[in-house]
């Protein structure tokens, strides 16, 4: 089926509005996750078997197959464990300026345990960005201010470089 076919008639088409409003039920792990952020702190969660500290935390640990339930508090700075260099946005149209996406390792949290977000304050142009960013320096959280703060991972604003 072509554009055409659907613009000039050529197929039977009717228009609809739908009303799509939904919630996400964060269950509990990621909902005290979550009620941190607003409190302006970074929650992990301890597998007393592993002796491992993961984030975002979860109900049960995926090695040993028992339930978490040590909650302890993180920092909020850490190490890149990773980065991208995006000129695209989410809905493909293209960026004047880079958006660096990170997995950050939360300090507090085991090696290689990180979270997904992005990296601010790095430079409006790709040479700025890879002449300061790479895989091992070390971030802080940037946070909105408290009044802001809704429960979200967007309440980090982004981490910036502190070394
Ligand atoms: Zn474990």
């Amino acid at each position: 089926m072509t554009d055409q076919a659907l613009t000039q008639g050529e197929v039977f088409t009717t228009r609809w509005r739908g009303k799509m409003e939904y919630e996400w039920d964060t269950g509990a792990a990621v909902g005290r996750f979550m009620a941190g952020l607003k409190d302006g702190e970074i929650l992990g969660l301890r597998c007393l078997q592993c002796k491992r500290t993961v984030i975002p935390p979860r109900a049960f640990c995926e090695l040993c197959y028992v339930p978490m339930d040590r909650w302890t508090k993180l920092q909020d700075t850490g190490v890149i464990n990773t980065f991208s260099v995006s000129f695209v946005n989410w809905d493909a149209t293209r960026r004047e300026t880079p958006e660096v996406p990170a997995v950050i390792e939360i300090d507090g949290a085991s090696p290689g345990v990180g979270i997904l977000h992005v990296l601010g304050e790095v430079g409006e142009d790709l040479e700025t960005v890879v002449s300061r960013v790479a895989i091992g320096k070390r971030v802080e959280a940037v946070w909105k201010p408290a009044e802001e703060r809704e429960g979200s991972i967007t309440d980090i604003r982004y981490f910036k470089l502190i070394d």
